[in-house]
């Protein structure tokens, strides 16, 4: 990576400042789901503070904005080489994808092993409830059709042993949950 801020970050930051008025939301409330301070978010919007493109791309991504047009719009004051955002993009955009398909799968789940059907076992440390993420097909790309969502003991079976019955009952299980 040549550039890891922005070179010029007024333009975007007003740019920022206003989408956030548009949706309504407080500084507080996106600092708190980007992970950073309020000054830190009101810096950015006033362009006071160069800000990281990993950050900018949090941004861009919790607004729900087109990265594409926001990086034709800005790319003279976002000052990174085309190729290196990409690389960045796709990183995040993995990131998001994966913790997508993980939530649909948890609502999916609705608390309980989707093998045995029991509670998850305890609650984690964000008050949901305790279960860990499977890939049915390893080596493909996870989505929320062949990930399931698993009691500690379940997942440890089913890496373990090959059990193709469960497999296929798990397969099922999401196929008829997806055609209700
Ligand atoms: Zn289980």
């Amino acid at each position: 990576m040549k550039q890891e801020t922005c070179r010029d970050y007024i333009p975007i930051g007003r740019n920022l400042r206003n989408i956030r008025k548009s949706k309504g939301l407080k500084i507080d409330e996106v600092a708190n789901k980007i992970g950073c301070s309020p000054s830190a978010i009101s810096m950015y919007e006033r362009g006071e503070r160069n800000v990281k493109i990993e950050r900018l791309l949090e941004l861009i991504i919790f607004y729900q904005l087109d990265i594409k047009q926001f990086m034709n719009e800005y790319k003279d004051q976002i000052g990174v080489e085309l190729n290196d955002f990409h690389e960045i993009i796709n990183g995040r955009l993995k990131d998001t994808n994966q913790i997508n398909i993980e939530n649909k799968v948890r609502v999916r789940a609705d608390g309980r092993c989707e093998l045995c059907g029991k509670h998850a076992p305890f609650v984690d440390r964000n008050g949901e409830p305790y279960l860990e993420m499977y890939l049915l097909d390893t080596g493909e790309q996870s989505t929320e059709f062949n990930t399931v969502a698993l009691c500690p003991n379940c997942k440890a079976k089913m890496k373990i042993m090959n059990l193709e019955g469960e497999y296929l009952y798990l397969k099922n299980k999401i196929q008829e949950k997806e055609d209700i």
